[in-house]
């Protein structure tokens, strides 16, 4: 069966290099399924978990936004910032989950809503990536 080349790139790092069976991302207009000899794209993404699949197992890598770019057999995701699943410190996570949530039930107005709520995207993008 034929592969494709999924890369994860970050300022820092290249987090993930691999070749896989099929690629499944959260674009912002929704869930794509990127198997080999897909055609030509390129899409925003949104804060997720982005699954590769391959021989029968899947492995999870935490996607904070940015863009793939899809060509004949590779696979280029740029974002800011990004983790492998089993990278992930899930009990920092949860502490950012937790005052997420607070700053978000808060009535205070100096409370920037957006922010905390891009904070908890991350933070159970972070949660679901690492399996928990
Ligand atoms: P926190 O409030 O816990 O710092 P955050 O969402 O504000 O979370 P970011 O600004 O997105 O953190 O990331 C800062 C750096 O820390 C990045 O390099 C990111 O990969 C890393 N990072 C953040 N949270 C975790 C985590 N739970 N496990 C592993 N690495 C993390």
């Amino acid at each position: 069966m034929s592969t494709l080349r999924l890369e994860v790139v970050t300022p820092e790092r290249k987090v993930y290099e691999q070749d896989v069976d099929m690629v499944v991302v959260k674009g912002v207009g929704g869930e794509l399924g990127i198997l080999p000899r897909h055609i030509p794209l390129v899409t925003p993404l949104k804060i997720a978990p982005v699954k590769a699949k391959k021989a029968g197992s899947e492995e999870f890598i935490a996607v904070h936004g940015g863009f793939m770019e899809v060509r004949k057999d590779k696979v280029v995701i740029l974002a800011e910032t990004a983790e492998l699943g089993s990278d992930i410190d899930v009990a920092r996570a949860q502490q950012a989950k937790e005052r997420a949530e607070q700053r978000l039930a808060s009535k205070q107005e100096e409370i920037d809503h957006k922010r905390a709520e891009l904070a908890l995207q991350r933070a159970l993008t972070r949660i679901q990536s690492s399996g928990h």
